[in-house]
């Protein structure tokens, strides 16, 4: 009864199980062991295809946030919220798309580890909402500042920063920082 035809091997033996899910999830260029001990989904009696529904897909993503230590959606909007800022307005201040961040907060987009890195800093550094506002720099005729020592990438976003000398420290020790270190799965066997 109920079951379905395999798209893999076309017998009709393909219905719904609740049963351990196991598997490596690749998000944006690593692969994250995902384990949920109990999911609905259906698999195929004959060649063990699986599909997974939309319900169980929602599961997966909240335990793939979870191991890459990834912002929730709902933490999304409250950073959002925090600075009073529309999705449309976020995005622009993060040079991305408003649907992009629509995505993000309702679930069916995660976000990537940069972007993720972006958000907490929002949270986090005192400034930044102000430079990714784009705010005119005022003192930026005066001798320019001492040029930050070129450790990475990220650094040369900051030289461009209004007040580097006073923003940049926090934010560089921000990114090497204590927070949001990613969970790096190793030895996950494929
Ligand atoms: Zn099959």
């Amino acid at each position: 009864m109920n079951e379905l035809t395999c798209i893999e091997c076309k017998t009709k033996t393909m219905s719904l199980v609740t049963d351990a899910y196991r598997a490596d999830v690749r998000h944006d260029g690593r692969s994250y062991l995902v384990e949920i001990p109990k999911l609905r989904y259906f698999r195929c009696k004959h060649c063990g295809s699986i599909v997974i529904p939309d319900e169980a897909d929602e599961v997966i993503g909240i335990e793939l946030r979870r191991v890459a230590n990834l912002l929730p959606p709902h933490r999304i909007k409250e950073i959002r919220d925090k600075f009073g800022l529309t999705q449309k307005e976020l995005a622009e201040r993060m040079g991305i798309g408003e649907a992009t961040v629509c995505r993000w907060e309702k679930g069916t987009q995660i976000q990537q580890r940069a972007f993720d890195k972006l958000l907490r800093a929002y949270e986090d550094v005192p400034g930044l909402h102000e430079y990714l506002g784009g705010e005119k720099p005022q003192a930026a005729l005066v001798s320019s500042p001492t040029p930050v020592a070129p450790l990475n990438v990220t650094v040369n976003m900051l030289v461009i920063y209004p007040s580097p000398s006073t923003v940049a420290p926090f934010t560089a020790a921000w990114l090497s920082g204590s927070s949001g270190t990613p969970l790096l799965m190793s030895g996950s066997g494929r």
